[in-house]
């Protein structure tokens, strides 16, 4: 007689882990080494695993790209953070794009936003096109979603917040529409990370991250994640990253997999320093305006309130400073803890102008209607003391209002 279980293809790979957020980020996918019992996981860098005969390996590995224990406990935490069955690892987060791009046949459509991550707009447009993937895009996706939906229509794929605006979408009134016509939806969480906000919850089909961004958290590791529930979804995705092979190595692994475990530590502080850098800017006569999900004035508030870990506005902050290009260009020369830098999610505060830095490449029509003017700040706020972080934004604008008036006075 045999005993009826599942073909072990058909459980999901990680189950559901229903134990706190801060309890799966330092446990879920940590085992402590069998055999020397170390408690923090070796770095594996074998790169081939033996066979005891012909295809059948020692253990559950036989080549790194298709699977190595790094990536496998690395994926693990993941998937138990987005509370996901499955999670898969990519060498950066445009190659995790670009392999969900891949599973897609020629003629597929997608609809994504306008103000979608730069990167992300230049694989749909210059990659995804050469093999016969159009997208379409527009600034108002809750409203336009059904109206866009063709035949061909596979994939809606949306960020939120959006950068650098931080605009918020509904999710699951995306997702409603999109279901309804057998479409999924893919949602970057770059922004926010795992710890304010879980689309899974919410009615996506996969979502995505960049690594390198606030998961790694240390500025000192490229990667990207995709996690999901569908196991097609994951048969397709699996073969893919093994067959496309952009793969992190074991040490990525292991380096993003560290900082992980103190996400929800590092994403708490930052929400607070931005919160307070927000409310102070908001404050300020030589603001003109300021873009956070955690203030009340922000036009989507409400689904932050629905979306994110006890209506958290995350650590990211855009605003518009008076005195244009030159103002927002002179902030971020003046500042002196926030870095001058591209990228963001580290523990360090980081500030940029997105006009004429991660943004330069839209044409200054289209930038201005997404929000992106000439004098918009960037910051990334990372996790050191917040009075220091507010009399660095002070007294940098202080600076910048100084010599503005100075030089009008000498002009
Ligand atoms: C950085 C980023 C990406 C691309 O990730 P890389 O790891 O740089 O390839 C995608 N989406 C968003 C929102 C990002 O911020």
């Amino acid at each position: 007689m045999t005993i009826a279980t599942l073909p072990i293809e058909d459980a999901p790979r990680f189950q559901k882990d229903n134990r706190g957020f801060a309890t799966r980020a330092v446990q879920t996918g940590s085992p402590h080494d069998p055999i020397t019992g170390a408690v923090i996981t070796p770095i594996s860098l074998s790169t081939t695993f033996a066979q005891t005969s012909v295809g059948n390996p020692v253990g559950l590995y036989e080549y790194s790209r298709s699977s190595n224990p790094n990536r496998d406990n690395f994926e693990h935490a993941v998937a138990a953070l987005e509370n996901a069955n499955y999670a898969l690892a990519f060498s950066s987060g445009s190659a995790t794009t670009a392999t969900i791009l891949q599973s897609l046949a020629t003629g597929s459509h997608v609809i994504s936003i306008s103000d979608v991550y730069g990167g992300t707009h230049r694989y749909f447009t210059k990659v995804a096109a050469a093999h016969g993937i159009r997208v379409t895009f527009t600034g108002a996706i809750e409203v336009d979603a059904r109206a866009m939906i063709e035949k061909n229509t596979k994939l809606i794929w949306i960020e939120t917040p959006s950068n650098p605006t931080l605009s918020l979408v509904d999710i699951q009134s995306v997702a409603d529409v999109a279901h309804e016509h057998g479409i999924m939806v893919v949602v970057d969480n770059t922004f926010l990370s795992p710890y304010v906000q879980n689309p899974l919850d919410h009615g996506a089909d996969i979502v995505i991250h960049s690594v390198t961004k606030y998961i790694n958290g240390h500025s000192d590791v490229l990667m990207g994640v995709a996690a999901y529930n569908s196991p097609e979804l994951n048969d397709t995705l699996t073969f893919l990253q093994n067959a496309i092979g952009a793969v992190p190595s074991p040490f990525d692994c292991w380096l993003a997999h560290r900082g992980l475990k103190t996400l929800h530590l590092r994403a708490k502080a930052a929400n607070e320093n931005a919160s307070a850098i927000a409310q102070f800017l908001e404050s300020s006569p030589h603001v003109i305006s300021v873009n956070y999900p955690g203030l009340n004035s922000h036009p989507q508030r409400k689904v932050a309130l629905k979306q994110h870990r006890k209506a958290m506005g995350g650590g990211m902050i855009s605003f518009r400073i008076r005195g244009g290009i030159r103002a927002a260009e002179r902030f971020c020369k003046e500042t002196r803890i926030f870095t001058l830098a591209e990228s963001l999610g580290g523990v360090e505060s980081l500030c940029e102008v997105p006009a004429s830095m991660t943004h330069a490449g839209i044409p200054i029509a289209a930038r201005e209607k997404s929000g992106v003017f000439d004098d918009l700040i960037r910051l990334s706020v990372g996790i050191e003391d917040v009075d220091d972080l507010v009399d660095d934004i002070s007294g940098a604008i202080a600076r910048v209002i100084d010599s503005l008036m100075l030089e009008e006075a000498t002009a």
